[in-house]
């Protein structure tokens, strides 16, 4: 599998299963931008580990819930390297709360950032991918979006969005030579997971089959196959890396 000459926008790829995206997209010979919003120092430190394993890698801020900020940044991308041919829509927030104490922020926050910052992105790449009729969106979604969680309802509700999103782009871009996939982890090892209190993490690896957590890695195998060649004929679909959480 080889991904030289391709050229990856990673959103979020400044830590946790974003930035084991960067690594193994670059790994494959791609050269990847690492997308940030509030920690310069993590994306930084994405690019030099992958500097230093001899692969290619820049940064580039922005929010991806504003669509002026998007737009300008892949304005920048595109003036670099002409070409963005990899769009992994990873960057991701909770905010949980029961829905009766739901604050409508909160609502809006995850809404924006998880569905809207996904929708800003494919637009803002997708003209260029028509133009090259070669392109491949990657969207993170979660296994929560599948099967839902109490505490979770803005959450869940954006995830699931991210599928609607991704069978309908699918759909429109597929005589053009972009495929339109997702992923679902379940429960991986990251900042995102690390503040769950212990009981809670308990609970949750009883109702995991394989009896432990995710890694990072293991989405960015899964990430990696369908930016390929070798995933031409796959579009529309998503790839379960629960451990066996949720059989779709
Ligand atoms: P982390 O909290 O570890 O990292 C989140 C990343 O998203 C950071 O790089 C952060 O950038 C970036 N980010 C957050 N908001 C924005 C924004 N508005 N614009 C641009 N970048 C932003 O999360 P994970 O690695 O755990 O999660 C990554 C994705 O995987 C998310 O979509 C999440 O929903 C999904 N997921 C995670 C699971 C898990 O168990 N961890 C399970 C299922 C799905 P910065 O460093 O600048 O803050």
């Amino acid at each position: 599998m080889s991904l030289n000459e391709r050229v990856a926008l990673v959103t979020g790829g400044s830590r946790g299963i974003g930035r084991a995206i960067c690594l193994r997209l670059a790994e494959l010979g791609a050269t990847v931008v690492v997308n940030y919003v509030s920690r310069p120092d993590a994306a930084d430190e994405t690019v030099a580990i992958i500097e230093k394993a001899g692969g290619k890698a820049l940064t580039c801020r922005f929010n991806v819930a504003d669509g002026k900020e998007v737009q300008a940044g892949v304005k920048e991308i595109l003036a670099n390297f002409g070409q963005i041919d990899i769009l992994v829509n990873n960057a991701g927030i909770t905010r949980d709360g029961l829905i009766a104490m739901m604050k409508e922020e909160s609502w809006d926050q995850v809404l924006d950032t998880n569905l809207k910052g996904a929708y800003h992105c494919i637009k803002a790449v997708s003209r260029s991918m028509m133009k090259k009729r070669w392109g491949r969106i990657i969207t993170i979604t979660s296994v929560i979006g599948f099967a839902g969680n109490a505490g979770q309802a803005n959450y869940a509700a954006a995830k699931a969005g991210l599928a609607g999103l991704t069978r309908s782009v699918a759909r429109e871009l597929a005589s053009r030579g972009i495929t339109a996939n997702g992923v679902a982890p379940g429960y991986i090892d990251t900042d995102m997971t690390r503040g769950l209190p212990e009981a809670v993490t308990e609970k949750i690896l009883s109702e995991i089959p394989m009896n432990s957590l995710g890694t990072p890695e293991d989405v960015a195998g899964a990430v990696a196959y369908l930016a390929s060649d070798e995933a031409r004929y796959v579009t529309g679909q998503f790839i379960h890396v629960n451990g066996g959480m949720f059989m779709g």
